[in-house]
This record gives C-alpha cells, sequence and structure tokens, in this order.
C-alpha cells in the first residue's frame, strides 16, 4: 500500500500539518528499503501515496492511514465515508471465518443492452476496477458467537445496482440461511435496479422478498443495514424487510429521489427528508449505529433473538 512517491493528490495542499508525517507502525519498513541513489543530490522525501483525504463534511485533511484504521470515518466528525464489501466484512467477521458463496457468479446480457458502452463491457470495467464479479459478497460466516448468513453489497460497482446475480446470490444467502437455520444480515447499499437488465432486474425484488418470507415463517432473525445511499428497488424489497432495520448515521435513504417527490406531491419536502436521522424519528428504522459498533451491536442483538427463539422452541416443547 505505502508507496515512496509524491502524486498529484499529495501537492499543493495546505494543511496544518506538516508535509510529511511520521508513519505509524508497519510502514516504517519502506525507508530502510529504498535503495540509495548514486548522485546523492535527490533529495525526494518517502511520502505514502494518496497520504491525505479532505472529509466533505468537515473539510479536515485526514491522514489516509488513519481513516482506513478508523474504518472511513473522520475521526473528527464521524462522517462515514463509503467502504468497500471487502472492507466491511473485514471489520465485521471473526478471522478467516468468511465463507464466500457464489463467488464467480457474473452476470449475462440477455437484453444485449448498449447504452454509453455494452453491458458486458461495462461489467467488465467494473469487475476489473473493483476486484468484485458483481455489487455484493455473500456467505456463511462467524460474528461473535453467532454463525450467521451475511450479504454485503458495494456501491463501487456500478452503483450498487439491483441486477440478477445481486438478487440471485442473496437468494441463495437466504434460502441458505433457511435451511441451516441461521439468522440473516444484509448490508445494502444501491442506487436502484439494474437498468441494463430491464425486467429481469425489477424481478429481483420479488424474488429476494419471497425468500425472506419462507425464512421469516422459520422465526429466523433478519437485520438489515442502511447505508449510504439505499434507494429505490432495493429499499423498496429486502432492505425495508429486516426484523430489525439499522442504518449508519447520515445515510440518505428513500425510494425517489427527493426532486421527483417535490415535482409528484408539489409539496415542500421536510428538512433532513431522506436521511437515517429523519426515518429514525419517523418510525421506519429501529436505530442509528456508527460504523465502529456495528459488530458489537450485531451481537447484541444476536445474542437477545438467539435467547428468544431457544426460549420460544423451549416454551413449544
Ligand atoms: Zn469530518
Amino acid at each position: 500500500m505505502a508507496t515512496t512517491t509524491f502524486t498529484k493528490k499529495s501537492l499543493g495542499l495546505e494543511t496544518t500539518e506538516p508535509a510529511l508525517t511520521p508513519p505509524a507502525k508497519g510502514a516504517q519498513t519502506n525507508f530502510a528499503k529504498k535503495p540509495k541513489l548514486g548522485s546523492g543530490k535527490s533529495k525526494k522525501r518517502d511520502i505514502p501515496e494518496g497520504l491525505w483525504t479532505k472529509c466533505p463534511k468537515c473539510e479536515t485533511m485526514v491522514f489516509d492511514k488513519e481513516l482506513d484504521e478508523n474504518l472511513k470515518v473522520c475521526p473528527k466528525c464521524e462522517f462515514h465515508f463509503p467502504i468497500s464489501a471487502r472492507e466491511r466484512i473485514h471489520s465485521l467477521v471473526e478471522t478467516c471465518t468468511f465463507e464466500e458463496m457464489d463467488a464467480e457468479m457474473t452476470s449475462v446480457d440477455p437484453l444485449e443492452f448498449v447504452d454509453k458502452t455494452p453491458y458486458p463491457t461495462r461489467v467488465q470495467e467494473h469487475q476489473t476496477a473493483t476486484g468484485l464479479k458483481d455489487a455484493v459478497l455473500t456467505g456463511i460466516c462467524k460474528i461473535g458467537g453467532h454463525r450467521v448468513a451475511l450479504g454485503v453489497m458495494d456501491f463501487n460497482f456500478i452503483a450498487a445496482s439491483l441486477g440478477s446475480v445481486v438478487g440471485e446470490k442473496l437468494t441463495r444467502l437466504v434460502e441458505r440461511a433457511t435451511e441451516k437455520e441461521l439468522p440473516v444480515i444484509i448490508i445494502s447499499t444501491s442506487g436502484g435496479a439494474r437498468m441494463q437488465e430491464g425486467m429481469l432486474s425489477l424481478m429481483q425484488m420479488a424474488k429476494t422478498s419471497a425468500a425472506l418470507a419462507y425464512h421469516a415463517q422459520r422465526r429466523l432473525p433478519y437485520l438489515s443495514v442502511l447505508t449510504h445511499p439505499t434507494t429505490a428497488g432495493v429499499m423498496a424489497s429486502y432492505a425495508s424487510l429486516g426484523d430489525l432495520i439499522l442504518a449508519e448515521p447520515g445515510a440518505m435513504i428513500g425510494f425517489a429521489g427527493p426532486r421527483v417527490i417535490k415535482d409528484t406531491t408539489q409539496a415542500e419536502l421536510p428538512p433532513g427528508f431522506q436521511t437515517a436521522e429523519f426515518l429514525l424519528d419517523h418510525g421506519l428504522i429501529d436505530a442509528i449505529v456508527p460504523r465502529k459498533e456495528m459488530k458489537q451491536r450485531f451481537t447484541e442483538y444476536l445474542d437477545f433473538l438467539d435467547g428468544r427463539q431457544k426460549g420460544a422452541t423451549a416454551a413449544s416443547a
């Protein structure tokens, strides 16, 4: 990760911090490894690439390494930056317990859809850029003492749009959970349906919801986590079906965007409309959980729900 060149990103930034911040533990070995230049006139300094990120909320320059260590949350104002699905899984599950399901599943192009680029090209570009096959990772893992069926969406992959692969992977995850009697946790983010898959994309809403209905019939818990942004088809299906619906602070959550609603209803929208905080006040979500507390809260909720479930089983026996 840490390399040794100045980049455009680290130039020209006005910060109150010195340009060369002492690297944290682990990054120090780069200094020793750097080969000496013969002339000795080069004074190029060893600065990790992509050094700073500006927080869009409080405008503080945050050292990238610090941001990573803080699970991509601004240490000053708690702004939640986007985080990749893999990083999120890493922050939540017990080490080496994530057994990924359907890792190789990829989209076909039944409509031979072309917008600016043909759909298969678009998919391939995003696969290369993100290292993902599609917009969700699913698998069975351990969180605290609980075995859990976990699905995590990644906005970097075509805005985490709900295509056939996302729908199928989540459905298989929920069906596996039902069969193995495991709780389900789905961490959502999405810009909506995968328009390049047309009707097939919309059908994923019904399919995932039906799988969750069977899961619910077995009285197994489903925790839905809404992260910034969770909208449209995902919000209108599995994301809003949780027994508990949690959200990250400041997340934008809704179906249509505010401008569309305003134009349709011809009404002024209240302040904070479609934020997690607004929806907590209005009863749509149950709790706002900061990213750093998410794992602990999952464990507490599952301890509680598991206890209830065992109690119910014992009572009916
Ligand atoms: Zn900030």
